[in-house]
């Protein structure tokens, strides 16, 4: 990725006081949130706020993640460098930016056309060369690729859809917000000697998951 100077003494101390103070701590996660400019994935009058602690509109009736929930769902994959991760709703690709920083190579799904040709502006304009964006209902997973190490659902859905448990590989994991549309828990699935885990982690918002596996509308 190329690196971008403007707005870094906003990024560091949002790193600080989101992301460090609430007790987020592998190192490279730390690193990315850094490196990633934020501003860059909003429209230009939503710069000034790019780096507070909340999700902000992207169009569409979509958000931009709240920067500490995008490094908790990051921190929670465990990814050290070498694995495939698949992300479902790509909405303005900061998240998947993010994750680019983190593995080798991610493919990210959205539903919604004008988001991805956006999000795929900002991620080759930054240099990216391992992402892969496609328009499509992500709740079906994105088999072509499949297994994958991680799979990031970044929208809210009903229940965790079987299809995506089974793209994960041997010792993957599944991070996904289940709930209804007002409000979810982010789970964490993992794939391991053929069983799998499931744990419970924080409250949280998110838009919903539309589509097959997901809410229907
Ligand atoms: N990670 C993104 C979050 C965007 S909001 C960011 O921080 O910018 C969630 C996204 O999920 C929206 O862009 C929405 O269009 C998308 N989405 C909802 N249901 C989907 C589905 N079934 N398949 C793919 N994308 C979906």
């Amino acid at each position: 990725m190329i690196e971008v100077k403007e707005w870094i003494f906003e990024r560091e101390r949002m790193v600080k006081e989101q992301i460090i103070a609430r007790g987020i701590k592998d190192n490279r996660v730390i690193e990315a949130m850094k490196k990633v400019p934020r501003h860059l994935f909003v429209d230009k009058t939503y710069y000034h706020q790019a780096y507070n602690d909340y999700p902000l509109p992207i169009g569409h009736d979509q958000t931009i993640s709240q920067p500490y929930m995008v490094a908790a769902m990051t921190e929670i994959l465990e990814l050290k460098g070498n694995e495939k991760v698949l992300e479902i709703g790509t909405g303005s690709g900061y998240q998947t930016a993010i994750l680019a920083l983190l593995c080798s190579k991610v493919y990210s799904i959205d539903r919604i056309s004008e988001l991805t040709r956006k999000a795929r502006l900002k991620v080759d304009n930054l240099g990216f060369k391992n992402i892969n964006l496609i328009v499509g209902d992500g709740s079906l997973g994105w088999p072509d690729y499949a297994p994958y190490t991680g799979i990031l659902v970044t929208a809210g859905a009903p229940e965790i859809p079987n299809t995506l448990i089974e793209q994960l590989d041997e010792n993957g994991r599944l991070v996904i917000p289940v709930g209804n549309e007002f409000s979810q828990i982010l789970n964490l699935v993992k794939k391991h000697k053929g069983r799998i885990y499931r744990k419970e982690f924080f409250g949280c918002t998110f838009v919903p998951l539309i589509g097959k596996s997901g809410w229907h509308k």
